[in-house]
């Protein structure tokens, strides 16, 4: 009997802690799991860069080489993808504001730089059968003539360089 009532009061025990440690895990004071986990994060975040569109690459770029990786099993892929994380949490946790936006403008700039290289390229391919396109011999620059000109003398409006062309 009195081995009964033992093991009853160390079941209420046992329940007893177990409420304690739900009502800890729930805030106790008015305050829901979420709300103190969202508190918690806040507080930790302060004053940290936070995100931008570079760190947004850097998770696809993570995803992409970490998935194909772990189902494959290939540390060629796996490494990378890990990398890309590892440096989208760095940027993120990091107080260095300025240098993180300086990483940041300087990549958008080569988005820029790379979609304006994309469409003049897309615009060549589409209007390949209007005009005759070529590069300046100075200066690289792409230039263009109305097919069927003929052999004409063409001056860069970059360079001023003139030469002989055949549209
Ligand atoms: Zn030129």
């Amino acid at each position: 009997m009195q081995l009964l009532l033992q093991f009853r009061t160390r079941r209420m025990q046992l329940l007893l802690i177990l409420k304690q440690m739900l009502a800890s895990c729930t805030g106790g004071a008015g305050m829901s799991f979420w709300q103190k986990t969202k508190k918690t994060l806040r507080s930790f975040m302060k004053g940290r860069y936070g995100s931008d569109s570079l760190n947004r690459t850097l998770i696809w770029i993570g995803f992409l080489f970490y998935l194909p990786g772990m189902l494959l099993s290939l540390n060629a892929l796996l490494l990378p993808g890990l990398a890309a994380y590892c440096l989208c949490i760095y940027r993120m946790l990091s107080r260095s504001h300025t240098k993180r936006d300086a990483e940041n403008r300087k990549y958008l700039a080569w988005i820029n730089h790379r979609s304006k290289h994309w469409n003049q390229a897309k615009a060549r391919f589409c209007n390949r059968k209007v005009f005759t396109y070529f590069r300046c011999p100075g200066c690289r620059a792409w230039l263009k003539l109305p097919r069927g000109t003929g052999v004409v003398t063409v001056t860069c409006g970059r360079c001023q360089n003139s030469f002989t062309q055949k549209g």
